[in-house]
C-alpha cells in the first residue's frame, strides 16, 4: 500500500529517501532529557513527535532500536562548559544527593510520557550508567590526534578537526560565521582555541558528581554522553539521529565531530530536528520563564492557562501541526484542539452502529492512500488529520443516512482509523483507563447536587452545574426529575 518514504534531512537541507542502512532495520537516537527539573512542554513536543516518528516506522514494518537517553550528569548551565553544574546546583538547593534529583525527575518524566501516551524507547540510556564508554571514546579522540589534556580536563580541538573535516554542516556555518559567535579566549581559558570544547572536566573539590578517570578525578563534558552511548547501541553509523532545532548549532554539531574524529565516519544518516513550542511567539523555556510543565497544563493551574486540558486533547493539538513548523500555545487553539480530538474519537464510536449498504458514495480507497502520502511526506500529521476529518464527514453522512458504504469499505475505514487514530497519531478514547472513576465521580457529584437542590438552594446546585459546564461537561436535568450528564 505505502509509496517510498521521505525524511527531511537536516544535513542536506531537503527531503531524501529514506533507505534504512540495514533492509528492515531502523536505529533511532534521540537525545533525551536533561533531569535536574520538571520537563516543560515544549520538551513534551520534542519527544511526542519523535514518538510519532517512531510509531509509524513501526506501522510500515521497521524493526525499530529506538534509543533516547537520559542526560544525567556532565551537563553545565552555561552550553559553553562554563557554569554550575545542573544537578549539583539543585541537589544543594533541594539539599538531597544529586541522584535524587535524578530520580525524582526521570519519575516524573517518565509519567508525563506515559499521560501523552508515548511508546517508552527500546533502550534508555544514563550517562553516568556510561561513564566508561565516554572515557574510552576520548582516549580514541586523543590518540587520533584531535583532542589534548590541559590540568586533568580534555577538549576537542576544533581547529585541527576543521581542517580535515567539514564542521557546522547542520547550521550551514563557515568557520568566519562560526568563529563570530564565540567569545575571545581571555587568557585564563585552558582551550586552545574559542572553538573548542570540553569532553572531560576536571572536579573541582566542591563538585559532587566525580569519576576516576586517565585524566584525573572529574565528569563528562555534556555532548560525548550521545557519542557514545549512540554508537554503543546503533553502531558507529546509524539512520536517524533527532533532538529539538536548538541542538543543532552546538550539541549535534560537536556529536558529528566526536564521532568522526574517533571513528573517521559520519555518524548518521538522516538528522531530523524538532521546531521549537513557542508561547506569544518566544521559545518555551525554563530560563524565558514561560514554561509550564504538563500537570498545570492538566489541571490549568497556572496564571497563562484559561484551564485545564487533557493530555490527548495537547496531543491532538500538538499532531495537528508538522513537526518542522513552529507551534504557538494558545488556549484559543487548545480549545480549539479539544472540538477536533472529541470530533475524531466520536465518530469513531458510530462505527458499531453503521449499516452498510451495496454501494460507497465516497472514495475510500484514495481516502486511505492520502493518509499514507501524507505520512510518507516528513510524517505531515497537519495534512494526515485533514483527511481523517474527511473521513469523520464520511462516517456522520453514512450514520445520518446521506451517504452510503459497503461493508468492505467500512471495514477499510475501521481499520484506517485504527491505524492512524490509534497506533499511528497515539491517541485514544480520553480516560479510557479510568472510565470508572469519572463515572463514579460524576455520579457523587450528581446526587450532592440531587440533595441541594431538594433543599431549594439553587445557587450552589447551579454553581456545580456551571463548574462541570466549565471542564467541558454538560449536565442535563431531563423531565422525569432525572440529571444525565456528557462531555460537550
Ligand atoms: P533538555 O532537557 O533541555 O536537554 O531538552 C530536551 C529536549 O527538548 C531537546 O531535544 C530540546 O531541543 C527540546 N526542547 C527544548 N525546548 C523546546 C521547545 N520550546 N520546543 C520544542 N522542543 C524543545
Ligand atoms: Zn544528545
Amino acid at each position: 500500500m505505502t509509496n517510498k518514504l521521505f525524511i527531511y534531512n537536516t544535513l542536506s537541507r531537503q527531503k531524501e529517501e529514506f533507505i534504512p542502512l540495514h533492509e528492515n532495520f531502523v536505529g533511532m537516537y534521540v537525545c533525551g532529557p536533561t533531569v535536574y527539573s520538571d520537563v516543560h512542554l515544549g520538551n513534551c513536543r520534542t519527544f511526542i513527535s519523535f514518538d510519532l516518528i517512531y510509531r509509524y516506522l513501526l506501522h510500515l514494518g521497521f524493526k525499530v532500536r529506538y534509543v533516547r537517553n537520559i542526560t544525567d550528569a556532565g551537563h553545565l548551565e552555561g552550553d559553553r562548559d562554563e557554569g554550575d553544574d545542573k544537578f549539583a546546583k539543585k541537589a544543594k538547593l533541594e539539599q538531597v544527593e544529586p541522584m535524587e534529583i535524578v530520580q525524582k525527575y526521570t519519575l516524573g518524566f517518565h509519567n508525563v510520557m506515559g499521560a501523552f501516551n508515548t511508546l517508552p524507547p527500546s533502550i534508555e540510556p544514563t550517562a553516568t550508567g556510561h561513564i566508561i564508554e565516554q572515557q574510552e571514546m576520548i582516549q580514541h579522540i586523543i590518540k587520533n590526534g584531535y583532542a589534548y589534556e590541559v590540568n586533568g580536563s580534555v577538549y576537542f580541538d576544533v581547529e585541527k578537526y576543521i581542517k580535515e573535516y567539514p564542521y557546522g554542516q547542520l547550521t550551514n556555518r563557515n568557520l568566519e560565521d562560526l568563529l563570530a559567535n564565540t567569545r575571545e579566549l581571555d587568557g585564563q581559558d585552558e582551550k586552545h582555541g574559542p572553538l573548542d570544547f570540553a569532553l572531560w572536566i576536571n572536579a573541582k573539590p566542591e563538585h559532587l558528581m566525580r569519576w576516576s578517570s586517565p585524566w584525573g578525578v572529574g565528569f563528562p563534558g555534556w555532548h560525548i554522553e550521545c557519542s557514545a552511548m549512540s554508537s554503543k547501541y546503533l553502531g558507529d553509523t546509524f539512520d536517524i539521529h533527532g533532538g529539538g532545532m536548538d541542538l543543532q548549532a552546538t550539541h549535534h554539531t560537536n556529536e558529528i565531530a566526536q564521532s568522526q574524529a574517533c571513528n573517521h565516519k559520519s555518524p548518521v544518516k538522516y538528522w531530523m530536528h524538532t521546531n521549537m513550542l513557542t508561547v506569544n511567539g518566544v521559545r518555551m523555556s525554563k530560563s524565558a520563564g514561560n514554561g509550564f510543565d504538563p500537570d498545570e497544563l492538566f489541571t490549568g493551574n497556572h496564571p497563562l492557562l484559561d484551564k485545564g486540558y487533557s493530555p490527548m486533547a495537547v496531543r491532538f493539538f500538538m499532531m495537528q501541526t508538522h513537526y518542522r513548523s513552529t507551534l504557538d500555545f494558545s488556549n484559543e487553539a487548545l480549545t480549539a484542539s479539544e472540538k477536533g480530538y472529541r470530533k475524531l474519537m466520536s465518530s469513531m464510536e458510530l462505527f458499531d452502529k453503521i449499516k452498510t449498504s451495496a454501494t460507497t458514495t465516497s472514495d475510500i480507497a484514495t481516502l486511505k492512500k492520502n493518509c499514507y502520502d501524507a505520512m510518507n511526506d516528513d510524517f505531515n500529521t497537519a495534512v494526515l488529520l485533514a483527511n481523517l476529518f474527511e473521513g469523520v464527514r464520511i462516517i456522520n453522512s453514512v450514520y445520518a443516512g446521506t451517504e452510503t458504504i459497503t461493508e468492505q469499505d467500512l471495514e477499510t475505514l475501521v481499520n484506517l482509523f485504527q491505524d492512524f487514530v490509534i497506533d499511528v497519531l497515539g491517541l485514544q478514547p480520553e480516560g479510557s483507563s479510568d472510565n470508572s472513576i469519572s463515572d463514579g465521580l460524576m455520579n457523587l457529584i450528581l446526587s450532592i447536587r440531587a440533595d441541594v437542590k431538594a433543599k431549594k438552594d439553587f445557587a450552589t446546585s447551579d454553581k456545580i452545574r456551571d463548574s462541570l459546564k466549565q471542564l467541558n461537561i454538560s449536565v442535563k436535568d431531563e423531565k422525569d426529575g432525572k440529571t444525565s450528564w456528557s462531555f460537550e
